[in-house]
Protein backbone atom coordinates (compact mmCIF):
# COMPACT_ATOMS: atom_id res chain seq x y z
CA UNK A 1 0.00 0.00 0.00
CA UNK A 2 1.38 3.40 -0.46
CA UNK A 3 1.49 5.37 1.96
CA UNK A 4 2.55 8.97 0.50
CA UNK A 5 2.35 9.76 -3.25
CA UNK A 6 3.97 12.83 -4.57
CA UNK A 7 3.49 13.64 -7.80
CA UNK A 8 5.33 16.09 -10.42
CA UNK A 9 6.02 18.57 -7.56
CA UNK A 10 7.54 21.79 -8.37
CA UNK A 11 9.09 24.27 -5.66
CA UNK A 12 11.50 27.46 -5.84
CA UNK A 13 12.50 30.04 -3.94
CA UNK A 14 12.62 33.56 -4.66
CA UNK A 15 10.64 36.17 -6.41
CA UNK A 16 7.78 33.85 -8.86
CA UNK A 17 9.68 30.57 -7.48
CA UNK A 18 10.99 30.51 -11.01
CA UNK A 19 14.25 31.64 -10.43
CA UNK A 20 15.46 29.24 -8.10
CA UNK A 21 13.74 25.92 -8.74
CA UNK A 22 14.37 23.21 -6.08
CA UNK A 23 12.08 20.49 -7.24
CA UNK A 24 11.31 20.04 -10.60
CA UNK A 25 8.35 17.83 -10.93
CA UNK A 26 9.90 15.39 -8.85
CA UNK A 27 7.68 12.07 -8.14
CA UNK A 28 7.81 9.55 -5.25
CA UNK A 29 6.44 7.14 -3.39
CA UNK A 30 6.48 6.04 -0.19
CA UNK A 31 5.05 2.27 0.94
CA UNK A 32 3.04 1.81 4.66
CA UNK A 33 5.68 0.93 6.47
CA UNK A 34 8.46 1.49 4.44
CA UNK A 35 12.00 3.26 6.03
CA UNK A 36 12.64 5.90 3.40
CA UNK A 37 16.19 7.85 3.20
CA UNK A 38 16.66 10.30 1.45
CA UNK A 39 20.07 11.35 0.37
CA UNK A 40 22.22 13.58 -1.67
CA UNK A 41 24.72 16.88 -2.14
CA UNK A 42 23.53 19.96 0.07
CA UNK A 43 21.17 22.22 -1.35
CA UNK A 44 19.23 19.18 -3.90
CA UNK A 45 15.93 19.67 -2.33
CA UNK A 46 16.04 17.18 0.46
CA UNK A 47 14.86 19.51 3.30
CA UNK A 48 12.34 21.18 0.58
CA UNK A 49 10.84 17.67 0.10
CA UNK A 50 10.43 17.06 3.92
CA UNK A 51 8.72 20.16 4.33
CA UNK A 52 6.31 19.88 1.84
CA UNK A 53 5.93 16.21 2.93
CA UNK A 54 5.13 17.10 6.60
CA UNK A 55 2.33 19.86 5.26
CA UNK A 56 5.33 22.59 6.46
CA UNK A 57 5.75 23.90 2.38
CA UNK A 58 3.23 24.96 0.02
CA UNK A 59 4.32 23.43 -3.25
CA UNK A 60 4.12 25.37 -6.53
CA UNK A 61 2.80 22.93 -8.46
CA UNK A 62 2.34 19.15 -8.19
CA UNK A 63 0.48 17.49 -5.64
CA UNK A 64 1.48 15.06 -2.54
CA UNK A 65 -1.37 12.92 -0.84
CA UNK A 66 -0.45 12.29 2.32
CA UNK A 67 -2.40 9.68 5.36
CA UNK A 68 -5.00 11.54 6.59
CA UNK A 69 -6.52 12.28 9.79
CA UNK A 70 -9.66 10.05 8.96
CA UNK A 71 -11.85 10.35 11.27
CA UNK A 72 -10.11 11.20 13.92
CA UNK A 73 -8.56 14.22 15.44
CA UNK A 74 -4.84 12.03 14.99
CA UNK A 75 -2.17 14.20 12.93
CA UNK A 76 -0.66 11.86 10.95
CA UNK A 77 2.53 12.75 10.57
CA UNK A 78 5.29 13.71 13.49
CA UNK A 79 8.32 15.74 12.48
CA UNK A 80 11.80 16.00 13.59
CA UNK A 81 14.93 18.22 12.98
CA UNK A 82 18.09 18.07 13.22
CA UNK A 83 17.93 20.69 16.12
CA UNK A 84 15.39 19.45 18.96
CA UNK A 85 14.06 22.93 19.15
CA UNK A 86 12.30 22.08 22.62
CA UNK A 87 10.27 24.55 25.02
CA UNK A 88 12.84 25.81 26.76
CA UNK A 89 10.84 26.96 29.95
CA UNK A 90 9.08 23.32 29.85
CA UNK A 91 10.19 20.16 31.36
CA UNK A 92 10.88 16.57 29.43
CA UNK A 93 7.50 15.21 30.18
CA UNK A 94 5.68 18.54 29.62
CA UNK A 95 7.69 19.10 26.26
CA UNK A 96 6.40 15.36 25.50
CA UNK A 97 3.24 16.25 26.01
CA UNK A 98 2.81 19.25 24.38
CA UNK A 99 1.87 18.36 20.50
CA UNK A 100 -0.88 15.97 22.11
CA UNK A 101 -2.48 18.28 24.52
CA UNK A 102 -2.60 20.88 20.96
CA UNK A 103 -4.19 17.80 19.27
CA UNK A 104 -6.36 16.59 21.07
CA UNK A 105 -8.72 17.67 23.48
CA UNK A 106 -7.99 17.12 27.28
CA UNK A 107 -10.61 14.41 27.45
CA UNK A 108 -8.78 12.34 24.79
CA UNK A 109 -5.30 12.95 25.18
CA UNK A 110 -4.14 9.74 26.82
CA UNK A 111 -1.63 11.17 29.50
CA UNK A 112 -0.56 7.81 30.55
CA UNK A 113 0.45 6.69 27.06
CA UNK A 114 2.63 9.78 26.64
CA UNK A 115 4.14 9.05 30.04
CA UNK A 116 4.87 5.48 28.95
CA UNK A 117 6.88 6.92 26.25
CA UNK A 118 9.61 8.60 29.02
CA UNK A 119 10.16 4.97 29.87
CA UNK A 120 10.51 3.25 26.90
CA UNK A 121 12.55 6.43 25.55
CA UNK A 122 15.40 6.25 28.84
CA UNK A 123 13.93 9.65 29.63
CA UNK A 124 12.39 8.84 32.83
CA UNK A 125 15.61 9.82 35.14
CA UNK A 126 14.86 13.17 33.03
CA UNK A 127 11.30 13.77 33.08
CA UNK A 128 11.43 16.69 35.38
CA UNK A 129 14.45 18.45 33.61
CA UNK A 130 14.08 21.29 31.66
CA UNK A 131 16.20 20.80 27.96
CA UNK A 132 19.13 22.74 28.93
CA UNK A 133 20.04 20.41 31.25
CA UNK A 134 19.96 17.43 29.17
CA UNK A 135 22.74 16.22 26.79
CA UNK A 136 22.87 16.39 23.08
CA UNK A 137 21.38 12.48 22.45
CA UNK A 138 18.59 13.28 25.58
CA UNK A 139 16.75 16.37 23.74
CA UNK A 140 17.17 14.61 20.50
CA UNK A 141 15.13 11.22 22.18
CA UNK A 142 12.70 13.72 23.54
CA UNK A 143 11.98 15.64 20.39
CA UNK A 144 11.16 11.93 18.93
CA UNK A 145 9.25 11.64 21.67
CA UNK A 146 7.32 14.67 21.18
CA UNK A 147 7.05 13.31 17.67
CA UNK A 148 5.96 9.83 18.57
CA UNK A 149 3.80 11.22 21.45
CA UNK A 150 0.47 12.46 19.11
CA UNK A 151 0.45 9.12 17.19
CA UNK A 152 1.23 9.25 14.01
CA UNK A 153 1.43 7.37 11.04
CA UNK A 154 4.64 8.86 9.41
CA UNK A 155 7.58 10.13 11.17
CA UNK A 156 9.80 12.17 9.30
CA UNK A 157 13.07 13.17 9.89
CA UNK A 158 15.52 15.77 8.98
CA UNK A 159 19.14 15.12 9.70
CA UNK A 160 18.56 14.44 13.32
CA UNK A 161 21.24 13.04 14.36
CA UNK A 162 24.30 14.73 12.50
CA UNK A 163 24.65 16.92 15.64
CA UNK A 164 25.57 14.39 18.05
CA UNK A 165 28.96 12.76 18.71
CA UNK A 166 29.69 9.82 17.03
CA UNK A 167 28.97 7.34 19.73
CA UNK A 168 25.74 9.08 20.72
CA UNK A 169 24.60 8.91 16.64
CA UNK A 170 25.38 5.16 16.62
CA UNK A 171 23.16 4.43 19.81
CA UNK A 172 20.49 6.53 18.65
CA UNK A 173 20.71 5.26 15.01
CA UNK A 174 20.17 1.57 17.07
CA UNK A 175 17.21 2.94 19.40
CA UNK A 176 15.52 4.42 16.02
CA UNK A 177 15.76 0.95 14.22
CA UNK A 178 14.20 -0.80 16.98
CA UNK A 179 11.47 2.22 17.88
CA UNK A 180 9.84 2.09 14.23
CA UNK A 181 10.04 -1.97 14.09
CA UNK A 182 7.74 -1.63 16.85
CA UNK A 183 5.48 1.03 15.91
CA UNK A 184 5.41 -0.27 12.43
CA UNK A 185 5.31 3.44 11.61
CA UNK A 186 6.75 4.93 7.86
CA UNK A 187 9.50 7.00 7.81
CA UNK A 188 10.98 9.26 5.82
CA UNK A 189 14.43 10.45 6.96
CA UNK A 190 17.11 12.88 5.17
CA UNK A 191 20.87 12.41 5.64
CA UNK A 192 24.17 13.13 3.89
CA UNK A 193 25.79 10.10 5.87
CA UNK A 194 26.02 7.50 3.89
CA UNK A 195 26.63 4.81 6.39
CA UNK A 196 23.31 5.93 8.38
CA UNK A 197 21.06 5.74 4.98
CA UNK A 198 23.16 2.13 4.87
CA UNK A 199 21.62 1.14 8.58
CA UNK A 200 18.47 2.39 8.37
CA UNK A 201 16.73 2.11 5.57
CA UNK A 202 14.74 -0.04 3.23
CA UNK A 203 15.06 2.18 0.30
CA UNK A 204 17.36 4.93 -0.51
CA UNK A 205 16.47 7.77 -3.14
CA UNK A 206 18.81 10.03 -4.24
CA UNK A 207 18.53 13.87 -5.38
CA UNK A 208 20.93 14.65 -7.45
CA UNK A 209 20.54 18.85 -7.68
CA UNK A 210 18.62 17.75 -10.54
CA UNK A 211 14.92 18.44 -8.89
CA UNK A 212 14.15 14.90 -8.80
CA UNK A 213 15.02 11.54 -7.74
CA UNK A 214 17.80 10.66 -9.57
CA UNK A 215 17.94 7.25 -8.24
CA UNK A 216 16.49 4.68 -6.30
CA UNK A 217 17.89 1.98 -4.03
CA UNK A 218 16.30 -0.86 -2.37
CA UNK A 219 18.42 -1.46 0.60
CA UNK A 220 16.86 -5.33 2.12
CA UNK A 221 17.87 -6.37 4.56
CA UNK A 222 19.47 -3.04 5.99
CA UNK A 223 23.55 -3.19 5.97
CA UNK A 224 24.87 -4.51 9.70
CA UNK A 225 27.46 -2.52 11.24
P1 LIG B 1 19.12 20.17 1.11
O1 LIG B 1 18.26 19.78 2.26
O2 LIG B 1 19.28 19.08 0.09
O3 LIG B 1 20.43 20.74 1.54
P2 LIG B 1 17.31 22.41 0.82
O4 LIG B 1 15.96 21.90 0.50
O5 LIG B 1 17.62 22.83 2.22
O6 LIG B 1 18.37 21.33 0.31
O7 LIG B 1 17.65 23.64 -0.10
C1 LIG B 1 17.59 23.57 -1.52
C2 LIG B 1 17.88 24.96 -2.06
O8 LIG B 1 16.80 25.82 -1.71
C3 LIG B 1 19.13 25.59 -1.50
O9 LIG B 1 19.72 26.34 -2.55
C4 LIG B 1 18.63 26.49 -0.39
O10 LIG B 1 19.46 27.58 -0.20
C5 LIG B 1 17.28 26.92 -0.96
N1 LIG B 1 16.31 27.16 0.13
C6 LIG B 1 15.87 26.27 1.02
N2 LIG B 1 14.97 26.82 1.84
C7 LIG B 1 14.84 28.10 1.46
C8 LIG B 1 14.05 29.19 1.89
N3 LIG B 1 13.22 29.06 2.93
N4 LIG B 1 14.18 30.36 1.25
C9 LIG B 1 14.99 30.47 0.21
N5 LIG B 1 15.76 29.49 -0.28
C10 LIG B 1 15.69 28.33 0.33
P1 LIG C 1 19.58 21.96 5.94
O1 LIG C 1 20.11 21.83 4.55
O2 LIG C 1 20.23 21.02 6.90
O3 LIG C 1 18.10 21.97 6.02
P2 LIG C 1 20.08 24.77 5.83
O4 LIG C 1 21.12 25.52 6.57
O5 LIG C 1 20.18 24.63 4.35
O6 LIG C 1 20.02 23.36 6.53
O7 LIG C 1 18.65 25.37 6.14
C1 LIG C 1 18.26 25.69 7.44
C2 LIG C 1 17.00 26.50 7.35
O8 LIG C 1 17.26 27.72 6.65
C3 LIG C 1 15.89 25.80 6.60
O9 LIG C 1 14.69 25.89 7.35
C4 LIG C 1 15.74 26.53 5.29
O10 LIG C 1 14.38 26.73 4.95
C5 LIG C 1 16.36 27.86 5.57
N1 LIG C 1 17.12 28.26 4.39
C6 LIG C 1 18.03 27.54 3.74
N2 LIG C 1 18.53 28.22 2.71
C7 LIG C 1 17.93 29.41 2.73
C8 LIG C 1 18.01 30.56 1.94
N3 LIG C 1 18.82 30.63 0.88
N4 LIG C 1 17.26 31.61 2.26
C9 LIG C 1 16.43 31.55 3.30
N5 LIG C 1 16.29 30.50 4.10
C10 LIG C 1 17.03 29.44 3.82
Amino acid sequence: TVEVRVTAARKGYGHGSAARPVLKGLDLEVERGEFLVLVGPSGSGKSTLLRALAGLEHLDAGRIERPADAGTDRPAIGVVFQQPLLMPWLTVRQNIHFGGRYRFNHKRFDIAAADALLERFGLAAVADARPDQLSGGQAQRTAVARAVAVQPRMLLLDEPFSALDPATRNALQDWLRDLVAQLGLTVVLVTHDVDEALYLGDRIALLDGSGQVAAEWANTPPRER
